[in-house]
């Protein structure tokens, strides 16, 4: 399979799955009944054989618990990345909070997760049509999402400041050339860094991506805007600190259950929206 019939795929799917849009029925106020969540995604391939999959088994990078593409699918050939950007709204809600998260990040964090499981349900089942294999972690049994390591003591490596999933979007979305962190731990892709990331792992070769940078921090210019943004001072010029960070996200969530968020280090920020290495 060509790219090309992936980009394709996902253009014609992306407008057409249910949730980009905020229901009426669950919007926070009658106002944002309708916001939409997210433009078009980036799309990016890896091979499932890249050697970078072995560097994500070392704890300074994920862990020993992070599931090589083969143990999701066996046959695993190609691992395709895609970012979706949030839309100007809902960045633009967040840009003003110097606290709290916006509404609008709010419904893109918890109604855009939803949104992204329906459209890598269907671009699975449009492969399954082709005859091609799928796997999507993010909607795997699988999946053991974001943790401070307390899932993984049988591993003997982890610190109280052990994080991390057994599929990483971020890195995958990395190894498949859609671009390198920033100090804030996100992804600066050339649509910047506020939007989420989904995956899907086929049995099926596509030619992979070159990836446009050798350095893991090479868009981000490490201007400290997001440290000055983080209102829980879990980021420094040296690392974020989730154990700063964690608290902080499970205090909005209790302030906003059923729904929880932050991304102040995302917006007003020079990577927000775009790779601030490059000139404008
Ligand atoms: S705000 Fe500046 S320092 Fe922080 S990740 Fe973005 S470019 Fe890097
Ligand atoms: S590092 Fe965590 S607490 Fe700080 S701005 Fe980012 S998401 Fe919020």
């Amino acid at each position: 399979m060509e790219k090309q019939q992936v980009i394709q795929a996902a253009e014609r799917l992306f407008p057409i799955c249910a949730g980009n849009q905020v229901a009426e029925e669950v919007a926070i106020s009658a106002e944002l009944a309708g916001l939409t969540i997210f433009e078009a995604p980036l799309v990016g391939i890896g091979s499932a054989q890249d050697p970078l999959f072995q560097t994500f088994l070392d704890p300074a990078v994920i862990g020993p618990w992070f599931k090589q593409p083969q143990e999701w699918l066996e046959g695993a050939q190609t691992v395709v990345s895609f970012f979706f950007p949030f839309t100007e709204e809902i960045r633009r809600a967040n840009r003003k909070q110097t606290t709290d998260p916006s509404a609008q990040w709010l419904h893109g964090r918890i109604e855009g997760e939803a949104y992204l499981h329906s459209f890598i349900t269907a671009l699975g089942a449009w492969f399954e049509e082709q005859g091609i294999r799928t796997c999507a972690p993010m909607t795997d049994s699988r999946f053991l999402p974001v943790h401070n390591g307390n899932r993984f003591h049988e591993y003997g490596c982890v610190t109280e400041k052990t994080f991390g999933s057994n599929w990483s979007e971020r890195h995958i979305a990395y190894l498949c050339g859609l671009g390198t962190f920033g100090l804030s731990k996100g992804l600066i892709t050339e649509k910047g860094m506020a939007g989420r990331f989904t995956s899907i792992i086929l049995d099926e070769k596509i030619l992979p991506d070159e990836r446009p940078y050798t350095e893991v921090y090479e868009y981000c210019i490490h201007c400290g805007a997001c440290i000055r943004r983080c209102p829980a001072g879990a980021i420094t010029e040296q690392e974020k600190d989730h154990t700063v960070c964690r608290p902080w996200l499970l205090q909005m969530a209790q302030r906003y259950a059923p729904r929880y968020g932050c991304g102040l280090c995302q917006t007003g920020v020079p990577c927000e929206s775009r790779n601030p290495s490059k000139k404008k």
